[in-house]
Parts: C-alpha cells; structure tokens; sequence
C-alpha cells in the first residue's frame, strides 16, 4: 500500500517489568525488600520504526474519509487516537494486555495495538503484508465509529435485554466494524492507493481472525454460539460488501434485530 507521513500515534513502549510486591512493602513498614525495576525501555527497533510510520499514515488517510463522510452528512467525526504499546498499558477500559489482541476503548476513544501482534499476525495467524495492518487497524477504527454513533450502546442495550442473543449481537456489530474497514479500502482502492495484492491481504487477515478459524489454532472445537466476531466467510464478506461498494448504508448488519 502507498501512503504519506503522518499519524497521531501514542507510542508507549513499556519494557519496564515492576516487580514490587506490595503486599510485603506493606507489611515492612516501607521497606522495599522486594522492589525492582528491571531492564531499561528497549528502543524500537528500524522494523517497529517504519511499521509505526506506516500505520501512522493509514490511521490518517481512514480518519481522512470518516472526516469526509461525516462532513458529507452535516457532522463533524471526532478523531481516535492509536496508542502502540508494548506487554501491558493502562486504558480508560482497564490494563491493556498484548494477549487481549487489539482492541477499541470506548471511555477513550482510542485504539490499543500492541506492537508484537502484527509479527504474530504474519508468523501465528498467516496473514502476512502491509494491507493485513492496515485492515486490523481500518476494523478498529470500525469500533469507533460504532461508539460516536451510538451503535455500540445500543448494541448493548440489546445485549442487556437479550442475554441469550448476546454472542449473536456482538458478531453482528464485529461484522460491522469489518465492513466499515471495507468501506475504507474502497476510497483507498479508488485513490490507486492499494497495490497488487493489498485486497487479498486484507481478505486474508479478516479471514486469520474469524473465530472458526481461532477456534481452531487454540485446538478447540469450533462451536458457533461461542462465536463473538463472526466465521472467515462472515468476515470476508462484509469486508468485501464496504470495499466493493464504499457504502456505509450497505453495513447494515443489524438489520431484522429488534
Ligand atoms: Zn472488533
């Protein structure tokens, strides 16, 4: 994929391991028998380096579109930022942790990436090249149009007076968010901003991370009403209906939901 420079990054890079205990600081009286700080923050690497540029352009150039789709509707689209974090971050929604996999925080609006999932998005999941990031990240951002939406809450609201539909729910707006990533694609496809490939990337990383196919990896069996985000095939889809159309009316996974 080409993009420019840009991006408005958090980069948080913990490497700092706290070992302090305390429970027995406490129970010293305020000796720190125990505590230690190890190991300096390692720098990021040339690969991390360039990865953060790229991925800095493309949270530009999607909140670039949301910015003009909003616009076009009369609203103005307020911007998410991406904090790229390494181990563990603090977050509105509690410590994010790189086994949780990126995610959206709806208290502050910002999308959490730690920086080892894109090498195990390559190396554990299969989907490897540029596009693969740019669609996980074009997902979150997903997420945060749902929340300035208001879809979210409601999906919640359903969630509460359904809880037996809650997995369902949540798959139809996991979906969504998949299609909003395509919608995004469309306008970079249109801008000849996409290379040979990038699509089929982006298939296959919406398809890396269907939950049958993390059933899988994890060695369970696959059971659909454990689903929470939506098979390959559902997710390749409706990545494929936004980037085939650009339309964000065409997202409407909700639909027959009361
Ligand atoms: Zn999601």
């Amino acid at each position: 994929m080409k993009v420019g420079l840009g991006g408005l990054i958090v980069l948080v890079i913990l490497s700092f391991v706290f070992k302090r205990d305390f429970v027995s600081l406490a129970d010293t009286g305020g000796m720190s028998s125990g505590a230690a700080v190890e190991a300096p923050p390692a720098n990021v690497s040339i690969a991390e380096d360039s990865l953060t540029q790229f991925i800095g352009s493309v949270l530009d150039d999607t909140q670039q579109h949301w910015t003009e789709i909003f616009a076009a509707g009369g609203q103005r689209y307020p911007v998410s930022t991406l904090v790229l974090y390494r181990d563990a971050t603090p977050t509105a929604c509690g410590t994010g942790q790189s086994a949780s996999g990126p995610f959206y925080c709806p208290a502050d609006q910002k999308v959490y990436i730690d920086l080892d999932f894109f090498t195990e998005l390559h190396e554990r999941f299969g989907a490897a090249g540029d596009f693969a990031q740019a669609y996980v990240l074009a997902h979150e951002i997903g997420h945060h149009i749902q929340t300035i939406t208001g879809q979210s809450q409601a999906m919640r609201q359903r969630q509460e007076r359904n809880p037996s539909q809650a997995n369902q729910l949540s798959v139809r707006l996991e979906l969504q968010a998949d299609c909003y990533a395509g919608v995004w694609a469309h306008s970079a496809a249109q801008r000849n901003l996409l290379e040979d490939g990038d699509v089929e990337e982006g298939l296959a990383a919406a398809a890396a991370v269907g939950d049958d196919r993390l059933q899988k990896a994890a060695g369970r069996r696959v059971t659909p009403e454990g689903f929470t985000h939506g098979t390959s095939a559902q997710r390749m889809e409706w990545f494929r209906r936004g980037l085939s159309t650009g339309s964000v009316a065409e997202c409407n996974t909700f639909q027959g939901v009361r």
